[in-house]
């Protein structure tokens, strides 16, 4: 099955993303997640997408699609893939769809995580993730036994730069500006399902179960 996962930066696309993948055993594209780690790895992708992801903007699109059509190239995404963050725009859709149809694939599924602003903001300041295996945490609804320590693997706490109130304000500005197009797009070609977000995760997954199963 190949997924796309729409959301504001802190509607619960990672967590649900993990959820659904183990579910049905396709890999999780985060292109949040491949910059993250290119970042720590000090690559040239990496040393060019850091500025803008610190001030909370997107980075270029020529970057993005790139490194999603390298990732989409691998192995493991021969039989499906869900894509969480990407894409952002409907340039970067367009590239998708590209890349989808000159390979014979196409997406079963938009997942629409629609998420109140007020929600948005207080999840992302508490949010937490661990600095070794990137479980992700919030002190408020969702906290680690210990606090400031992974339940998985104990080790130390982080936030994250771009989850500071200012870059918040900025990414969601950004968001709310590029989203409309893409959910038009989406429902107008019959792949978009609204997922309504609470703070329940269970609740959310199950919604989002049933949408998959009917797909
Ligand atoms: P995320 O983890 O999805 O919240 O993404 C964190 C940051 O990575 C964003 O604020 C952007 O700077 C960058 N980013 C992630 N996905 C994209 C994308 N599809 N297009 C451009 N920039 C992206």
């Amino acid at each position: 099955m190949r997924i796309l996962l729409l959301g504001a930066p802190g509607a619960g696309k990672g967590t649900h993303a993990k959820l659904i993948c183990e579910s049905l055993n396709i890999p999780h594209i985060s292109t949040g997640d491949i910059f993250r780690d290119n970042i720590r790895k000090n690559t040239f992708l990496g040393i060019q997408a850091r500025s803008y992801m610190e001030k909370g903007e997107l980075v270029p699109d020529e970057l993005t699609v790139a490194a999603v059509k390298n990732r989409l190239e691998k192995e493991d995404c021969s039989s499906g893939f869900l894509l969480d963050g990407f894409p952002r725009n409907i340039n970067q859709a367009g590239n998708l769809n590209k890349m989808l149809s000159d390979t014979n694939q196409r997406i079963d599924a938009v997942l629409f995580m629609e998420a109140p602003d007020k929600l948005i903001l207080e999840r992302l300041t508490e949010r937490r993730y661990c600095s070794k295996c990137g479980r992700i945490y919030n002190n408020k609804f969702n906290p680690s036994e210990v606090e400031g320590v992974c339940d998985s693997c104990g080790d130390v706490l982080l936030q994250r730069k771009d989850d500071k109130k200012e870059v918040i304000l900025e990414r969601l500005a950004i968001y709310n500006k590029t989203i409309k197009p893409l959910v038009d797009l989406y429902n107008i070609l019959g792949l978009l399902h609204k997922i309504e977000v609470t703070n329940n995760i269970e609740e959310v997954f199950y919604k989002i179960s049933k949408t998959l199963e009917a797909v």
